[in-house]
């Protein structure tokens, strides 16, 4: 082994998920050799399965907005309230990472996801932008959605209230309670808002595929959740890694309180989704999307280790097979022939 490689190998040893060395500053950050794969992984996955908006034909879509008989009202409502709390969520999904995430996270590996993830986040924004212009929508109704609306509104401020330390600018690492205080962050970040409050929204948005509906949009949607099931299985990996490196921080009362915070996200993940169709659509109706978010919820928090709380069954089995693009569907290859996109997987759903 030469000088140089036993310094590197030594650099990744000391390596940490948290409050490990900052390579930064005068010094560039050294990528390898990894030690978090799966924050690499990640990276790569992100890479292959990039897409853009705005290569989306909208014409469809257009077409059947604008008859009367292309969509119900309440189909109508689906759209707006998803668009309504997606571009505020993701909004606050992009700062939080960039301003406050990013900071303590010290692997440099994972910082290349962060940034990955954070350009995901303005394509998302770029998309919800996007389809309100193509269909013609008041942007205003759709924009100020997050003050109008209970259901949207009450999920946001938990959103944007679990995260208390990390928009603290003068929080640091390094102590067993802020250690399990970011830890907690992370997983109301990760677990709670990516992970629980995106999905009724999802399920509604994938079933116009399966009628063919809105084919444009609800395209965008199904790379949005790609996107977004990516994110939240980082912030598993995450999560879990910071565990195995600092068990001490996994309390049965840290384990408690993780389970009533997404029990609580459950239950105002339901009333949205009652908000967003009190009358169902598409054959969903609004108790099962209750069961649908339960169902989601216990996934949640099996992927940390922690036992069911609700212990139902998931009453859409075909979201699984909605989510599984097909690769005739990778973005790129369908419509830019020399660019080469990898597999296409999902993990979670
Ligand atoms: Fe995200």
């Amino acid at each position: 082994m030469t000088a140089s490689s036993s310094t590197l190998a030594a650099r990744v040893n000391a390596r940490r998920l948290i409050n490990g060395p900052v390579e930064g500053e005068f010094n560039p950050f050294i990528l390898h050799p990894i030690k978090y794969a799966f924050a690499m992984d990640a990276y790569k996955t992100g890479n292959d399965n990039h897409w853009l908006p705005t290569a989306i034909p909208m014409q469809r879509d257009i077409e059947q907005w604008q008859s009367q008989t292309g969509l119900t009202d309440d189909e109508r409502r689906v759209v707006k309230v998803a668009l309504g709390y997606f571009t505020t969520a993701d909004s606050i999904v992009a700062n939080n990472l960039v301003l406050a995430v990013y900071r303590h996270i010290t692997a440099p590996e994972c910082r290349m996801y962060l940034l990955r993830q954070a350009y995901e986040e303005a394509i998302h924004t770029n998309s919800y932008q996007y389809i309100v212009e193509s269909l013609g929508l008041d942007e205003e109704e759709i924009f100020s959605m997050y003050r109008d609306a209970r259901a949207i509104h009450d999920k946001d401020q938990m959103t944007a209230t679990h995260t208390p330390a990390l928009l603290d600018p003068a929080f640091k690492t390094g102590t067993p309670e802020a250690d399990q205080q970011f830890l907690r962050e992370l997983v109301d970040f990760y677990i709670v808002t990516e992970g629980v409050f995106f999905y009724s929204s999802f399920a509604a948005m994938l079933s116009f595929r399966q009628r063919n509906l809105l084919p444009g949009t609800a395209e965008q949607f199904q790379y949005i959740m790609r996107d977004e099931s990516m994110h939240m299985n980082f912030g598993i990996d995450l999560v879990n890694g910071i565990r195995t490196e600092q068990p001490d921080l996994w309390t049965p009362d840290f384990v408690r309180e993780v389970t009533d915070r997404v029990a609580e996200a459950a239950v105002l993940e339901e009333q949205y989704a009652l908000f967003m169709m009190p009358r169902g659509i598409l054959g969903l109706n609004a108790e099962s999307f209750g069961d649908y978010t339960k169902y989601v919820a216990d996934r949640r928090l099996a992927s940390i280790g922690i036992a069911p709380h609700f212990g139902v069954q998931n009453p859409y089995p075909w979201m699984a097979e909605a989510i599984d693009i097909p690769k005739s569907k990778n973005f790129f290859e369908t419509r830019v022939t020399e660019y080469r996109s990898g597999a296409l997987q999902f993990d979670d759903f």
